[in-house]
């Protein structure tokens, strides 16, 4: 039997006869993404074919798109190579950049530079755990505490119920948090090289079950946002979530000079006014001058979900004088949530991007690749620190901007 054509799925959806996420069943992906594709130009009176110009069969997006129509492009550039000192993660390396904001490479490429001549930088993730808190109801606060001494007595049986639905993820905690007669646990995975977050919905479910079945407790819902995911929120600045990694370097005093035109006390001093005490002032979670910049270009470039920059964007960095009269510089991520398995990281542009760090797909041993992939973003966010510092401290800011970007 031949396939039907994008026109025939597409007047059979005016009709009525399919609904648009049906066009699948009766016709390859690429078409039923052309069949839609005609149906929006219509509805939207634009010609939108520059979306079907995508490189990759629209099947393989199955997992990772519903009612696909096509693709959109961002550029890709690339900063460095830079040289990294990590745990994970040891080399010279490009670090791949999506993006369509002006100037975001040449600054970064700017700051890799400035910490190749430094001698690199270092990198180690310090923490890992991709967290899921359900939210129960219990009777009232003594019930909330019998429920609390449940999960202290029974962790091993918790343990046993989550990780019998996954082969590589660990359960390592579950922490309590109680509000009057709600209880939320915040279960805590590390997921390896997967970022997690269905890893550990799918782990913490089961653990739920056998909770609801040997205690008085009712789950309300399985993610009661102290997870807490996709939002900002304190809890992630706190006690981390996915990798809490930093980066760091010292800087000679006369690269300081000759490469950024400022100098080491400057630097402390802005970072000090702007992204301590100015972050402070605005009851902002950042402490940092840009960090989303490089997580978000990263984050596209190779696959993360892009709606967790909301917390990998959980930053502080620091800028001080040594006694010897140079600049140290860090930044440290509380709660970068990336993988290098599932997800957008299956995709082929974005697995490409993965291939540039050197890092896709499971590392050996299991969870090496994603915190090389730590690294490597700690190491960008870092570089993209100094060179905005740098550039507010020699008044270059502005004219940066309207050199490259306008
Ligand atoms: P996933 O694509 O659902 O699963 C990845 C799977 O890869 C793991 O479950 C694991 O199987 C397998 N795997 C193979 N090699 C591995 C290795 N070396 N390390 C770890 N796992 C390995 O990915 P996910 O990271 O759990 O979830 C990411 C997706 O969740 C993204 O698409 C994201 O958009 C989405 N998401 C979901 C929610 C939610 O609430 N459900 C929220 C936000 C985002 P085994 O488990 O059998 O070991």
């Amino acid at each position: 039997m031949t396939e039907p054509s994008a026109e025939t799925l597409a007047d059979r959806v005016r009709a009525g006869d399919l609904r648009l996420h049906e066009l699948e069943e009766h016709a390859d992906a690429d078409v039923a993404a052309t069949a839609r594709r005609l149906l929006v130009a219509e509805v939207a009176d634009a010609d939108v074919d520059v979306l079907g110009e995508y490189a990759f069969d629209a099947a393989d997006a199955d997992a990772n798109i519903e009612n696909m129509i096509g693709a959109v492009q961002v550029p890709l550039g690339v900063a460095g190579p830079v040289a990294i000192d990590g745990d994970a993660l040891s080399g010279e390396r490009y670090l791949p950049l999506a993006t369509t904001e002006g100037a975001l490479v040449a600054s970064l490429n700017r700051g890799c530079s400035v910490l190749n001549d430094a001698g690199g930088a270092t990198a180690r993730v310090t923490k890992r755990g991709m967290t899921r808190a359900p939210v129960f109801r219990v009777a009232d606060v003594a019930g909330a505490a019998t429920l609390v001494e449940w999960v202290e007595d029974n962790i091993s049986e918790l343990r046993a119920a989550a990780e019998a639905t996954t082969s590589h993820g660990e359960l390592l905690d579950v922490t309590p948090y109680v509000v009057g007669n709600n209880v939320y646990l915040r279960f805590r995975y590390d997921t390896k090289d997967a970022m997690g977050m269905n890893m550990a919905t799918i782990a913490t479910g089961e653990a739920c079950e056998l909770i609801e079945a040997e205690t008085d407790a009712s789950l309300v819902a399985l993610s009661g946002n102290l997870c807490s995911d996709k939002k900002p929120a304190a809890v992630n600045a706190v006690e981390g979530r996915g990798r809490s990694v930093s980066a760091d370097v010292t800087i000679p005093r006369e690269i300081v000079e000759e490469r950024l035109h400022t100098t080491p006390e400057a630097i402390a001093e802005i970072n000090t006014r702007k992204n301590l005490v100015g972050s402070a002032k605005a009851g902002s979670l950042g402490f940092n001058a840009h960090v989303a910049n490089a997580v978000a270009a990263m984050f596209l470039a190779t696959g993360q979900d892009e709606a967790q920059v909301v917390e990998g964007a959980n930053a502080i960095t620091t800028a001080e004088t040594t006694p010897e009269g140079d600049l140290y510089c860090s930044v440290s991520l509380a709660s970068l949530e990336v993988g290098t398995v599932g997800g957008g990281t299956r995709l082929p542009t974005q697995a490409a991007g993965l291939e540039i760090l050197g890092v896709r797909g499971g590392g050996d041993p299991a969870g090496g690749n994603a915190d090389a992939l730590a690294e490597a973003i700690a190491v960008g966010a870092l570089a993209g620190e100094l060179s905005l510092l740098a550039a507010l401290g020699s008044r270059h800011l502005s004219s940066a901007h309207a050199d490259l970007g306008r």
